[in-house]
């Protein structure tokens, strides 16, 4: 089973449009929307979820009311002002790090830490295959854990299943999320802008992804909206050897799909940027084939 990650430098470079074609046009896979922080593959895809499963991680601190004396020792070391005091103490969950200190402190041994459940994760099905995603609970931070289990979920499923591809869709920039989103792909699908920022954003993620020795392919996306600067993106490229096997030209029928919660190449199949995103499909496949 091969694992292929599309990847951004930013948000906003249509790395969604991209994943929910693949979604479609790529056989025998199973796809894993590794982007928690912002998961909306599942607006595309229609997911019937088969598994809802809990997603812990770290802990939080609460008080025991019957315990607490309310001498506030915990309200002063607290460096997050987390708790306040009325007659007893109160930790506001949203507000808590889980550092542990106020339970160590607490002369009464009335704070406890538990578990701290921030999120969901899923297995489902959707019409265009198997599906691992998740829902990172509100106020909740993605330390990359989470992208780590809805990944490695994803490839025992698609062991289980006998699939030939992952397809994952990844975090955008270059933080802990997506380099737990890397480990173990076999290629990068990079999708980019024709935009300085474009350029600044992809040449950080082709910096980490050649620090990791994962072989990573270009696509420009609306490369046709300012040809300088899908040039000066063909340039970089060229100094790094790194291939751009693909330019989707702007496409109204994008935005079309889009309203209408579809994958484009399943709305408009030959409309130009169907017609790309295929050809970009095709060359991956034959390359890591
Ligand atoms: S330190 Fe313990 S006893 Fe004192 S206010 Fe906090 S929870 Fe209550
Ligand atoms: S665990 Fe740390 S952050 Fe949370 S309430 Fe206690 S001292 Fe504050």
């Amino acid at each position: 089973m091969k694992e292929i990650v599309v990847l951004s430098g930013k948000g906003g470079t249509g790395k969604t449009t991209m994943m929910g074609s693949l979604a479609v046009i790529v056989p025998d896979k199973i796809i894993a929307d590794c982007d928690v922080d912002a998961a909306d593959l599942h607006l595309l895809l229609e997911p019937e979820i088969k598994e809802k499963h809990d997603f812990v991680s770290g802990v939080e601190a609460e008080v025991i009311p019957d315990k607490c004396t309310g001498c506030g020792t915990c309200v002063e070391l607290c460096k997050w002002e987390a708790i306040t005091l009325d007659e007893t103490a109160y930790v506001e969950p949203l507000d808590c790090e889980g550092c542990g200190v106020c339970a160590h402190f607490c002369p009464e041994e009335a704070i406890m830490l538990k578990d701290k459940h921030c999120g969901y994760w899923f297995k489902s099905e959707t019409p265009y295959g198997p599906f691992v995603h998740a829902q990172l609970g509100i106020g909740e931070e993605n330390s990359g854990k989470l992208v780590s289990l809805v990944k490695n979920k994803a490839k025992e499923w698609g062991e289980e299943l006998g699939k030939k591809w992952v397809i994952v869709d990844g975090a955008p920039g270059i933080g802990c999320p997506v380099i737990a989103s890397l480990s173990g792909a076999h290629a990068v699908l990079l999708i980019t802008e024709p935009t300085p920022s474009g350029l600044h954003d992809m040449g950080r993620v082709l910096e980490l992804t050649a620090h990791f020795k994962i072989p990573t392919f270009v696509c420009v996306n609306k490369w046709d909206l300012h040809p300088e600067g899908a040039k000066a993106i063909e340039d970089h490229c060229d100094k790094n050897n790194v291939a751009v096997i693909g330019h989707l030209p702007y496409d109204p029928c994008v935005v079309k799909a889009m309203v209408q919660g579809k994958p484009v190449v399943s709305l408009f199949a030959d409309s130009p940027v169907s017609v790309a995103i295929k050809e970009v499909w095709q060359k991956l496949s034959s390359i890591l084939s």
